[in-house]
């Protein structure tokens, strides 16, 4: 176990690093047990595993946070553990209790802390929780026994030097069947997302953005981020939609955005042909934050919001607030803080 590390804190990216220690638990005849802490980062699996063959898996990424007075912090914990039951419903998994997702996640980061970057680099780390369907089986069925695991990797910060809006285009594919398992956050999804963001990266486009699948005609997701809109009437807008993975970053900005902002609030939907609504536009999620929106290319035309070089106000206010929080700096509503 290494004690002593070097990382270059502020050039670090979003790839893979074997961290000291990961939680391991395993469900078998009806229980999970206790879990344990180890140095493995290997997984000893059936082949014949339903997570391998029929997707019977499920995920989620939240982040832990080093404020300035030394603590690490985690971020609405409790909405992860909720969103991963969702999925192992869906999926005929057995739940985990909320109580044992947070420790699991509080013991990893503890067992990590020289991972967790220093406050004011702009990195984190970054925690995959994750349950997998194993053990002998062949016909298309839930699995015998489940791991549930959490492991850590420091991540830099998403943006070096500074936010800056990027274009998408629209997606001539579907991620998510209307009453599939678009709002599950699901391996099956991330599967079908690759080839389409391959081509829209081709083409010069940071990623694509999804249209409701049944008609087409309403934005879902932006890549595998959530798409939010300021009106020319400074109102905060967010597509409302079954097959759209609710982000827990659009939820959080959409409560600052009435509560801080003092800004109109609506879920609701967003017409691809009325896109021209909107003054400024992102997409949130935990990685990022917030990545502003320069432009949406639709029918051969980039419809260009805010700039395309220059963040808007009200999306850098939003992002100062959620982040600000994350970090410690800004107060937090009741509840939303965890600390490690
Ligand atoms: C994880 C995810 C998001 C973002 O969710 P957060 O909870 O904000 O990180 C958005 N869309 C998709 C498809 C996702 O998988």
């Amino acid at each position: 176990m290494s004690n002593k590390i070097d990382i270059d804190w502020e050039n670090l990216g979003f790839s893979y690093i074997k961290t000291d220690l990961r939680y391991v638990s395993v469900w078998k005849d009806g229980k999970w047990d206790d879990g344990v802490l180890t140095e493995d980062n290997l997984l000893h699996i059936s082949e014949a595993s339903t997570a391998l063959h029929y997707g019977q898996q499920c995920f989620e990424g939240l982040k832990a946070y080093r404020r300035k007075d030394g603590i690490v912090q985690l971020f609405r914990p409790d909405q992860n553990a909720n969103r991963m039951n969702n999925s192992c419903k869906r999926l005929l998994m057995p739940e985990i209790p909320v109580e044992k997702f947070i420790d699991a996640c509080k013991q990893v980061v503890k067992a990590n802390d020289h991972f967790v970057p220093p406050y004011g680099t702009g990195a984190t780390l970054y925690l995959r929780p994750f349950v997998i369907g194993v053990g002998d089986n062949i016909g298309v069925k839930p699995a015998p026994e489940y791991i549930f695991c959490v492991f850590c990797v420091p991540v830099g910060p998403y943006f070096k030097g500074g936010m800056k809006p990027v274009n998408f285009t629209i997606a001539d594919y579907d991620r998510a069947a209307p009453h599939g398992t678009g709002a599950q956050k699901v391996g099956g999804n991330y599967a079908a997302s690759l080839y389409p963001h391959e081509l829209a990266v081709k083409r010069g486009f940071a990623d694509c953005i999804y249209l409701d699948p049944a008609t087409h005609s309403k934005i879902e997701e932006v890549g595998a981020a959530n798409f939010f809109g300021i009106t020319h009437n400074n109102e905060f807008i967010t597509p409302n939609s079954p097959s759209i993975l609710p982000s827990i970053t659009k939820y959080s900005l959409l409560y600052l955005a009435k509560e801080y902002l003092k800004l109109d609030v609506y879920e609701r939907d967003v017409l691809i042909d009325n896109i021209d609504e909107f003054k400024e536009a992102g997409a949130c999620g935990t990685a990022a934050v917030i990545t502003p929106i320069g432009g949406i290319e639709y029918k051969e035309k980039l419809h260009v919001f805010h700039s395309e070089t220059e963040v808007g106000p009200i999306t850098k206010k939003l992002y100062d607030t959620l982040y600000g929080i994350q970090l410690g700096d800004v107060e937090a509503p009741q509840g939303w803080i965890v600390e490690v």
